[in-house]
């Protein structure tokens, strides 16, 4: 049954009703930017965290959002507050609007704003038990210097391609390389690896999001008194790593059980358990208190 609602023009509405125009340039050229949010008991997740990077992408693109960042928050819980399930998953959408057909931002008058709730179920249980079957795609990420990765942009035609190589393969997730065949991210989420105990992660700069989960692992890491490491990664590292896990909003944290067809030593290994462990406790603290 289809449980998911979306607040749109100013009303909550189920998704089998909501309507936007076939005119809306997010639809007809991917101009606009986005966030995921999951929440949990009735609570949005880093919120702040979330909104404050659409609303600097949508600066970066040049599009003026006329909602205030607390007009969005209230807008998130009112949404949350009518959706039936006391968990669930957000998607904002900002759109640069209805305009002409033609390319140029100006016809657009307006922007638009899309709040969806529903569910998400982005892999199998049973596949976040035993592990994920990763490949690295052949498609590449967008250079940095065509469209800044700190952007979450409605942009994701290369993400889709990397993904449909990992279903032809029977794979998971697929990996993304940058253009100088540095590892960047998945299609959907960051990547980590550990290595003789230490955390691993390639930079922003070499073409990854400034994932939010990415964030928060590196400072449970902290807590945790976990070395990490911050620094590009070729395959050959993915490909002799101890462990290796995929971290973000849909994903939370999935551990890698082998990347193309190489098995990794350990999974799910130590250092992902304990740091799965701290990010659910961290979820239930943050979470639990404001409610
Ligand atoms: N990389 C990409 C390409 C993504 O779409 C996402 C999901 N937002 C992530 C990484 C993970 O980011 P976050 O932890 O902020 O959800």
């Amino acid at each position: 049954m289809d449980k998911g609602i979306c607040w749109l023009e100013g009303r909550i509405q189920p998704l089998s009703e909501a309507r936007i125009s076939v005119m809306d340039h997010g639809l007809l050229y991917g101009d606009g930017v986005f966030e995921g949010v999951r929440f949990y008991h009735d609570t949005p997740f880093m919120l702040e965290e979330h909104l404050q990077r659409l609303l600097d992408s949508a600066r970066a693109i040049g599009l003026d959002c006329p909602w205030p960042q607390q007009t969005l928050v209230d807008i998130v819980a009112q949404v949350v507050a009518a959706f039936s399930d006391t968990e669930g998953y957000l998607r904002i959408l900002l759109t640069r609007g209805k305009g002409a057909l033609g390319i140029d931002p100006r016809s657009c008058s307006r922007p638009q704003l899309i709040v969806i709730a529903d569910r998400l179920q982005m892999i199998a249980p049973e596949v976040r038990q035993q592990g994920a079957d990763l490949i690295i795609a052949a498609t590449r990420r967008l250079p940095v210097d065509g469209l800044d990765p700190r952007i979450k942009s409605l942009n994701y035609l290369n993400h889709i391609m990397a993904r449909m190589e990992a279903n032809h393969a029977g794979a998971h997730e697929a990996i993304l390389l940058n253009a100088q065949g540095k590892v960047t991210e998945g299609t959907a989420d960051n990547l980590f690896l550990v290595k003789n105990g230490t955390l691993q992660t390639p930079p922003v700069t070499d073409g990854a999001l400034a994932g939010i989960t990415r964030q928060l692992i590196l400072d449970l890491a902290d807590r945790e008194n976990l070395p990490w490491r911050e620094h590009s990664l070729a395959p050959y590292d993915l490909y002799t790593a101890d462990e290796c896990f995929l971290t973000g909003t849909g994903a939370e944290l999935i551990p890698a059980g082998s990347i193309d067809g190489r098995p990794l030593t350990q999974c799910p290994g130590p250092v992902f358990r304990k740091l799965a462990a701290g990010f659910r406790k961290h979820i239930d603290t943050v979470c639990r208190s404001r409610t």
